[in-house]
């Protein structure tokens, strides 16, 4: 819980690694490293191979004497994934959920559109274009599961828990209970804005409640510092909020973009959630929380949300 803010590998429990990457904007993915006797667990690859690549030499001086035996992707954005191929050799475990959608956004698809030409590439650019998704052969899940998986890692019990669809559609916090460590990929964003693609928001409140309620000390996020329970709290409190908001601005018959709109403001104007990046991602998180009061509700595609998210964080100064 101590550990800075910085860029690399941060001892955060006895054998327990944090892997940060600041300032956790998009595609600036953590994973984790719990090390057992003679073997390790990582959580999660990064964007691209570069980054893996640097991640797994920074963790050599511990994984020399205890290869990463088991890789878990906490879910199926390529920010946990995309590296998955540098550590093939090893079990490579994902929610069945998980696997079947890491399937649906290949990096040459994200290749593609980072080399776009136009107002398309250019706004791609505008979030992905640190990132190089060439030569990339995204490695699939060895070994699946539903609900919970424990995993013995040199001697360590490690817990599987999913608890999506949530950020995605499988979403799967990883837990040390020996270390009183969770790693909960894109489940807790620290610093920046959670971003709901899948759904429903009550589904991931009940994530952070269950969190809440587990015996932990530290807190590893899929983006920004370590942190502790309040760090939960704090977003199960903003999509509470979120959630709440949605369903009056349903209720009172706004659209979805118009109901994104004011509740940025509203959220600009609450000091617990104003500092926060990426503010823009309401607009999905709306969309989402329309989706679950209206199934019959039409979400724009991926480009216009990406559009929108941008306009919103371009235009709408929180409180402004
Ligand atoms: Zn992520």
């Amino acid at each position: 819980m101590s550990s800075s803010y910085s860029l690399g590998l941060h001892e955060v429990g006895q054998g327990a690694y944090a892997y940060l990457q600041p300032d956790g904007g998009w595609g600036y993915s953590n994973a984790g490293l719990i090390v057992g006797d003679g073997c390790s667990l990582l959580v999660d690859t990064l964007f691209d191979l570069r980054l893996t690549e640097a991640m797994l030499e920074s963790m050599r001086g511990v994984t020399g004497g205890a290869p990463i035996g088991t890789v878990v992707n906490t879910h199926a954005n390529g920010d946990h994934c995309y590296g998955n191929q540098l550590v093939s050799g090893a079990e490579i475990v994902a929610s069945s959920a998980t696997a079947h959608e890491m399937t649906e956004v290949p990096p040459t698809m994200m290749a593609a559109l980072n080399a776009a030409d136009g107002d398309v590439g250019d706004l791609f650019r505008s979030f992905f274009g640190d990132f190089d998704f060439a030569g990339i052969e995204l490695a699939p899940p060895t070994r699946t599961f539903d609900g919970r998986l424990d995993i013995d890692v040199g001697g360590r019990v490690v817990e599987l828990i999913e608890v999506g669809p949530a950020h995605t559609r499988g979403d799967t916090i990883v837990h040390c209970p020996e270390t009183k460590t969770v790693y909960t990929g894109d489940i807790l964003f620290i610093g920046g804005t959670p971003i709901v693609w899948a759904g429903p928001l009550s589904n991931w409140v009940a994530a952070c409640d269950l969190m809440l309620g587990m015996d932990i000390d530290t807190v590893v996020p899929g983006h920004g510092p370590v942190t502790d329970k309040s760090g939960v709290a704090q977003v199960r409190d903003y999509l509470a909020f979120v959630d709440d908001q949605s369903r009056q601005h349903h209720a009172a018959g706004d659209d979805a973009w118009e109901a994104a709109r004011a509740i940025a403001r509203e959220v600009g104007a609450r000091p617990d959630f104003s500092g926060w990046g990426e503010f823009g991602r309401i607009t999905v998180n709306v969309e989402t929380a329309y989706r679950s009061l209206d199934p019959g509700h039409s979400t724009p595609d991926v480009v216009e949300q990406f559009r929108r998210m941008a306009h919103i964080e371009a235009g709408l100064a929180p409180g402004a």
